[in-house]
Protein backbone atom coordinates (compact mmCIF):
# COMPACT_ATOMS: atom_id res chain seq x y z
CA UNK A 1 0.00 0.00 0.00
CA UNK A 2 1.55 3.37 -0.73
CA UNK A 3 -0.31 6.23 0.98
CA UNK A 4 -0.65 9.46 -0.69
CA UNK A 5 2.08 12.53 0.64
CA UNK A 6 -0.84 14.69 1.26
CA UNK A 7 -3.36 12.78 3.50
CA UNK A 8 -5.17 14.68 5.95
CA UNK A 9 -3.37 13.99 9.49
CA UNK A 10 -4.68 13.19 13.36
CA UNK A 11 -2.39 13.89 15.99
CA UNK A 12 -2.92 12.52 19.34
CA UNK A 13 -2.24 14.13 22.43
CA UNK A 14 -2.56 12.32 26.26
CA UNK A 15 -2.98 15.03 28.60
CA UNK A 16 -2.83 14.65 32.52
CA UNK A 17 -1.60 17.28 34.95
CA UNK A 18 0.41 18.99 31.79
CA UNK A 19 -0.26 22.89 32.88
CA UNK A 20 3.41 23.52 32.36
CA UNK A 21 4.08 22.04 29.48
CA UNK A 22 1.01 22.77 27.77
CA UNK A 23 2.10 26.64 26.22
CA UNK A 24 5.53 24.87 24.96
CA UNK A 25 3.81 22.07 23.58
CA UNK A 26 1.67 24.84 21.35
CA UNK A 27 4.39 27.43 20.56
CA UNK A 28 6.30 23.86 19.24
CA UNK A 29 3.58 21.66 17.84
CA UNK A 30 1.22 24.16 15.61
CA UNK A 31 4.21 25.80 13.43
CA UNK A 32 5.98 22.21 12.77
CA UNK A 33 2.60 21.13 11.50
CA UNK A 34 1.33 24.66 9.58
CA UNK A 35 4.63 23.79 7.90
CA UNK A 36 3.51 20.49 6.46
CA UNK A 37 1.23 21.91 3.97
CA UNK A 38 -1.53 19.40 4.46
CA UNK A 39 -4.64 19.44 6.45
CA UNK A 40 -4.27 18.59 10.10
CA UNK A 41 -6.22 18.21 13.51
CA UNK A 42 -4.51 17.84 17.27
CA UNK A 43 -6.89 15.82 19.30
CA UNK A 44 -5.99 16.39 22.81
CA UNK A 45 -7.57 14.09 25.77
CA UNK A 46 -7.48 15.51 28.99
CA UNK A 47 -7.34 12.47 30.87
CA UNK A 48 -8.89 13.90 34.61
CA UNK A 49 -5.93 16.50 35.33
CA UNK A 50 -6.31 18.19 38.06
CA UNK A 51 -4.60 21.47 37.27
CA UNK A 52 -5.80 23.93 35.05
CA UNK A 53 -4.87 21.77 32.24
CA UNK A 54 -8.40 21.77 30.88
CA UNK A 55 -8.92 25.63 30.89
CA UNK A 56 -5.81 25.87 28.57
CA UNK A 57 -6.70 23.01 26.25
CA UNK A 58 -9.80 25.22 26.09
CA UNK A 59 -8.12 28.52 25.87
CA UNK A 60 -6.48 26.70 22.55
CA UNK A 61 -8.98 25.57 21.07
CA UNK A 62 -10.20 29.06 21.43
CA UNK A 63 -7.24 30.30 19.39
CA UNK A 64 -7.52 27.92 16.89
CA UNK A 65 -10.57 25.97 16.33
CA UNK A 66 -10.11 24.89 12.94
CA UNK A 67 -7.62 22.31 13.99
CA UNK A 68 -7.88 21.74 17.53
CA UNK A 69 -10.08 19.14 19.04
CA UNK A 70 -10.26 18.62 23.02
CA UNK A 71 -11.98 15.26 24.17
CA UNK A 72 -12.33 15.98 28.43
CA UNK A 73 -12.62 12.79 30.61
CA UNK A 74 -15.06 13.03 33.74
CA UNK A 75 -11.94 11.23 35.99
CA UNK A 76 -8.33 9.90 35.11
CA UNK A 77 -8.43 6.54 32.98
CA UNK A 78 -4.87 6.58 31.99
CA UNK A 79 -2.59 7.22 28.92
CA UNK A 80 -3.80 4.49 26.70
CA UNK A 81 -7.50 5.18 27.15
CA UNK A 82 -7.09 8.80 26.37
CA UNK A 83 -5.33 7.93 23.18
CA UNK A 84 -8.27 5.25 22.42
CA UNK A 85 -11.29 7.85 22.50
CA UNK A 86 -9.01 9.84 20.36
CA UNK A 87 -8.56 7.22 18.16
CA UNK A 88 -12.37 6.53 18.12
CA UNK A 89 -12.78 10.17 16.64
CA UNK A 90 -10.02 10.76 14.36
CA UNK A 91 -10.67 12.13 10.81
CA UNK A 92 -7.30 12.00 9.03
CA UNK A 93 -5.85 9.28 7.37
CA UNK A 94 -2.62 9.24 9.15
CA UNK A 95 -2.35 9.52 13.06
CA UNK A 96 0.30 10.51 14.64
CA UNK A 97 0.81 9.65 18.97
CA UNK A 98 2.78 11.93 21.14
CA UNK A 99 3.51 12.55 24.75
CA UNK A 100 2.22 16.41 25.91
CA UNK A 101 5.40 16.59 28.26
CA UNK A 102 7.93 17.55 25.24
CA UNK A 103 9.93 14.18 25.57
CA UNK A 104 8.78 13.69 22.12
CA UNK A 105 10.29 16.61 20.30
CA UNK A 106 7.02 17.68 17.65
CA UNK A 107 10.10 18.38 15.40
CA UNK A 108 10.55 15.18 14.66
CA UNK A 109 6.95 14.70 12.99
CA UNK A 110 7.96 15.45 9.47
CA UNK A 111 10.67 12.08 9.79
CA UNK A 112 8.10 9.57 10.52
CA UNK A 113 5.61 10.42 7.96
CA UNK A 114 8.70 10.14 5.49
CA UNK A 115 7.90 6.86 6.16
CA UNK A 116 4.30 6.68 5.63
CA UNK A 117 4.54 8.26 3.05
CA UNK A 118 7.14 5.69 1.54
CA UNK A 119 4.63 2.94 2.33
CA UNK A 120 4.53 1.73 5.73
CA UNK A 121 1.38 1.38 7.94
CA UNK A 122 3.02 1.46 10.86
CA UNK A 123 5.62 3.34 12.04
CA UNK A 124 7.04 3.31 15.76
CA UNK A 125 9.65 5.80 17.15
CA UNK A 126 12.71 4.68 19.27
CA UNK A 127 14.44 6.92 21.70
CA UNK A 128 17.57 7.76 20.77
CA UNK A 129 19.58 8.62 23.85
CA UNK A 130 17.01 8.43 25.97
CA UNK A 131 16.58 11.32 29.07
CA UNK A 132 15.55 9.03 31.63
CA UNK A 133 16.73 8.17 34.89
CA UNK A 134 19.40 5.06 35.18
CA UNK A 135 16.65 2.83 36.58
CA UNK A 136 13.92 3.57 33.97
CA UNK A 137 16.28 3.03 31.39
CA UNK A 138 17.57 -0.56 32.16
CA UNK A 139 14.56 -1.09 33.21
CA UNK A 140 12.52 -0.84 30.54
CA UNK A 141 15.45 -3.01 28.53
CA UNK A 142 14.44 -5.63 30.93
CA UNK A 143 10.73 -5.60 29.99
CA UNK A 144 11.58 -5.06 26.42
CA UNK A 145 13.56 -8.33 26.18
CA UNK A 146 10.57 -10.46 28.70
CA UNK A 147 8.08 -8.76 26.41
CA UNK A 148 9.74 -10.07 22.84
CA UNK A 149 10.38 -13.74 25.00
CA UNK A 150 6.66 -14.22 25.72
CA UNK A 151 5.01 -12.40 22.59
CA UNK A 152 5.69 -12.11 19.28
CA UNK A 153 5.83 -8.93 19.11
CA UNK A 154 9.15 -6.87 18.10
CA UNK A 155 9.52 -3.52 18.98
CA UNK A 156 12.99 -1.80 19.68
CA UNK A 157 11.09 0.34 22.19
CA UNK A 158 7.71 -0.55 23.80
CA UNK A 159 7.71 3.08 25.79
CA UNK A 160 8.03 5.56 23.01
CA UNK A 161 4.61 6.58 22.37
CA UNK A 162 6.04 8.97 18.76
CA UNK A 163 4.26 6.99 16.33
CA UNK A 164 2.78 7.10 13.06
CA UNK A 165 -0.04 4.99 12.03
CA UNK A 166 -2.32 4.07 9.00
CA UNK A 167 -6.32 4.71 9.12
CA UNK A 168 -6.42 0.94 8.39
CA UNK A 169 -4.52 -0.22 11.87
CA UNK A 170 -6.46 2.91 13.54
CA UNK A 171 -9.78 1.17 12.44
CA UNK A 172 -8.43 -2.30 13.29
CA UNK A 173 -7.86 -0.92 16.92
CA UNK A 174 -10.76 0.40 17.52
CA UNK A 175 -12.63 -2.70 16.44
CA UNK A 176 -10.77 -4.87 18.68
CA UNK A 177 -13.07 -3.20 21.40
CA UNK A 178 -10.04 -1.97 23.16
CA UNK A 179 -9.71 -5.27 24.52
CA UNK A 180 -5.93 -4.93 25.44
CA UNK A 181 -5.12 -1.46 26.49
CA UNK A 182 -1.31 -1.39 24.92
CA UNK A 183 -1.62 0.66 22.04
CA UNK A 184 1.99 0.15 20.72
CA UNK A 185 1.73 -3.49 20.86
CA UNK A 186 -1.94 -3.64 19.20
CA UNK A 187 -1.23 -1.63 16.58
CA UNK A 188 1.53 -4.47 15.69
CA UNK A 189 -0.50 -7.00 15.64
CA UNK A 190 -2.43 -5.21 12.99
CA UNK A 191 0.52 -3.62 10.99
CA UNK A 192 1.62 -5.13 7.59
CA UNK A 193 4.32 -3.38 6.68
CA UNK A 194 5.89 -1.80 10.07
CA UNK A 195 9.05 0.50 10.27
CA UNK A 196 10.85 1.97 12.72
CA UNK A 197 12.62 5.21 12.75
CA UNK A 198 15.00 6.91 15.45
CA UNK A 199 13.60 9.80 16.96
CA UNK A 200 15.10 12.36 19.72
CA UNK A 201 14.05 12.22 23.28
CA UNK A 202 14.65 15.10 25.60
CA UNK A 203 14.21 15.56 29.38
CA UNK A 204 10.22 15.65 30.82
CA UNK A 205 10.39 20.29 29.90
CA UNK A 206 7.96 20.42 33.10
CA UNK A 207 6.83 18.22 36.11
CA UNK A 208 7.36 14.98 36.91
CA UNK A 209 6.18 11.48 35.49
CA UNK A 210 3.00 10.31 36.26
CA UNK A 211 3.90 6.62 36.25
CA UNK A 212 5.04 5.36 39.66
CA UNK A 213 6.74 2.57 40.02
CA UNK A 214 3.59 0.23 40.48
CA UNK A 215 1.59 1.68 37.64
CA UNK A 216 5.08 0.66 35.60
CA UNK A 217 4.53 -3.08 36.89
CA UNK A 218 1.06 -2.99 36.30
CA UNK A 219 1.62 -1.62 32.36
CA UNK A 220 3.90 -4.09 31.84
CA UNK A 221 2.15 -6.92 33.53
CA UNK A 222 -1.07 -5.96 31.51
CA UNK A 223 1.27 -5.85 28.65
CA UNK A 224 2.35 -9.16 28.55
CA UNK A 225 -1.06 -10.96 30.17
CA UNK A 226 -2.95 -9.01 27.35
CA UNK A 227 -1.10 -10.45 24.40
CA UNK A 228 0.03 -14.29 25.45
CA UNK A 229 -0.94 -16.54 27.65
CA UNK A 230 2.48 -17.66 28.21
CA UNK A 231 3.16 -16.93 31.83
CA UNK A 232 -0.11 -19.29 32.83
CA UNK A 233 1.80 -21.74 30.10
CA UNK A 234 4.63 -21.80 31.74
CA UNK A 235 3.60 -22.10 35.25
CA UNK A 236 1.34 -25.12 33.93
CA UNK A 237 4.44 -26.76 32.90
CA UNK A 238 6.40 -25.86 35.71
CA UNK A 239 3.59 -27.76 37.79
CA UNK A 240 3.40 -30.86 35.25
CA UNK A 241 7.52 -30.91 35.85
CA UNK A 242 7.05 -30.87 39.42
CA UNK A 243 4.27 -33.96 39.69
CA UNK A 244 6.50 -36.52 37.12
CA UNK A 245 9.18 -35.56 39.48
CA UNK A 246 7.34 -36.03 42.87
CA UNK A 247 5.70 -39.36 41.43
CA UNK A 248 8.97 -40.48 40.28
CA UNK A 249 10.27 -40.21 44.14
CA UNK A 250 7.38 -41.90 45.39
CA UNK A 251 8.49 -44.70 43.34
CA UNK A 252 12.26 -44.66 44.41
CA UNK A 253 10.68 -44.86 47.81
CA UNK A 254 8.87 -47.41 47.31
CA UNK A 255 11.48 -49.57 45.86
CA UNK A 256 14.45 -48.65 48.17
CA UNK A 257 11.49 -50.02 51.30
CA UNK A 258 10.00 -53.05 49.41
CA UNK A 259 12.77 -54.29 46.91
CA UNK A 260 16.14 -53.36 48.74
CA UNK A 261 14.88 -53.29 51.91
CA UNK A 262 16.15 -50.21 53.00
CA UNK A 263 14.84 -47.21 54.60
CA UNK A 264 13.34 -49.57 57.52
CA UNK A 265 13.00 -46.41 60.53
CA UNK A 266 12.62 -43.45 58.11
CA UNK A 267 10.14 -44.56 55.29
CA UNK A 268 6.99 -43.73 56.86
CA UNK A 269 8.09 -39.80 57.27
CA UNK A 270 10.03 -39.43 53.96
CA UNK A 271 6.85 -41.21 51.75
CA UNK A 272 4.21 -39.32 53.26
CA UNK A 273 6.33 -35.77 52.82
CA UNK A 274 6.55 -37.68 48.91
CA UNK A 275 2.69 -37.58 48.97
CA UNK A 276 2.06 -34.29 50.23
CA UNK A 277 4.42 -33.24 47.63
CA UNK A 278 3.04 -35.06 45.07
CA UNK A 279 -0.69 -33.84 45.90
CA UNK A 280 0.99 -30.28 46.36
CA UNK A 281 2.12 -30.22 42.45
CA UNK A 282 -1.32 -31.81 41.19
CA UNK A 283 -3.06 -28.82 43.09
CA UNK A 284 -0.67 -26.78 41.24
CA UNK A 285 -1.26 -28.24 37.50
CA UNK A 286 -4.98 -27.74 38.78
CA UNK A 287 -4.48 -23.55 39.73
CA UNK A 288 -2.42 -23.65 36.54
CA UNK A 289 -5.39 -24.91 34.27
CA UNK A 290 -8.08 -22.79 35.83
CA UNK A 291 -5.66 -19.82 35.51
CA UNK A 292 -5.62 -20.59 31.56
CA UNK A 293 -9.69 -20.45 31.27
CA UNK A 294 -9.33 -17.20 33.86
CA UNK A 295 -7.45 -15.47 30.99
CA UNK A 296 -8.99 -16.60 28.19
CA UNK A 297 -12.00 -15.21 30.18
CA UNK A 298 -10.85 -12.05 31.18
CA UNK A 299 -9.31 -11.47 27.40
CA UNK A 300 -13.10 -11.62 26.59
CA UNK A 301 -14.53 -9.73 29.21
CA UNK A 302 -12.39 -6.49 29.22
CA UNK A 303 -13.84 -5.91 25.96
CA UNK A 304 -15.73 -3.09 27.44
CA UNK A 305 -16.10 0.82 27.47
CA UNK A 306 -13.69 1.60 29.87
CA UNK A 307 -13.87 5.65 30.47
CA UNK A 308 -16.44 8.47 30.46
CA UNK A 309 -16.76 11.40 28.13
CA UNK A 310 -17.78 14.49 29.73
CA UNK A 311 -17.76 16.93 26.82
CA UNK A 312 -15.86 17.39 23.68
CA UNK A 313 -14.87 20.50 22.07
CA UNK A 314 -14.57 20.34 18.63
CA UNK A 315 -16.23 22.58 15.13
CA UNK A 316 -18.03 20.07 12.57
CA UNK A 317 -15.61 18.31 9.94
N1 LIG B 1 -0.84 10.60 30.73
C1 LIG B 1 -2.24 10.51 30.72
N2 LIG B 1 -2.87 9.85 31.75
C2 LIG B 1 -2.17 9.29 32.79
C3 LIG B 1 -0.76 9.36 32.76
C4 LIG B 1 -0.13 10.02 31.74
O1 LIG B 1 -2.89 10.99 29.80
O2 LIG B 1 -2.82 8.72 33.69
C5 LIG B 1 -0.16 11.30 29.63
C6 LIG B 1 0.79 12.41 30.06
O3 LIG B 1 0.14 13.65 30.17
C7 LIG B 1 1.81 12.42 28.92
C8 LIG B 1 1.87 10.96 28.52
O4 LIG B 1 0.66 10.37 28.97
O5 LIG B 1 1.35 13.16 27.82
C9 LIG B 1 3.08 10.25 29.11
O6 LIG B 1 3.07 10.37 30.51
P1 LIG B 1 4.40 10.59 31.37
O7 LIG B 1 5.26 11.63 30.73
O8 LIG B 1 4.00 10.83 32.77
O9 LIG B 1 5.06 9.16 31.25
P2 LIG B 1 6.62 8.81 31.00
O10 LIG B 1 7.15 9.74 29.94
O11 LIG B 1 7.27 9.01 32.31
O12 LIG B 1 6.57 7.39 30.56
MG1 LIG C 1 7.04 11.63 29.78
Amino acid sequence: MSTAPNLPLSVVIPVYNEELNLPTLFTRLYPVLDALGRKYEIIFTNDGSHDRSIELLKAQYAARPDVTRVIDFNANYGQHMAIMAAFERVRGDVIITLDADLQNPPEEIPKLLEKIAAGHDYVGGYRLNRQDSFFRTYASKLINFVREKTTSIEMTDQGCMLRAYSRQVIDAIVRSGAINTFIPALAYSFASNPAEVGVKHEERHAGVSNYSFYALIRLNFDLITGFSLAPLQYFTMFAGLTSLGSFALVILLLLRRFVYNLDRETFGVFTLLAIVIFLLSVAMVGIGIIGEYVGRTYQVVRARQRYFVKEILETKG
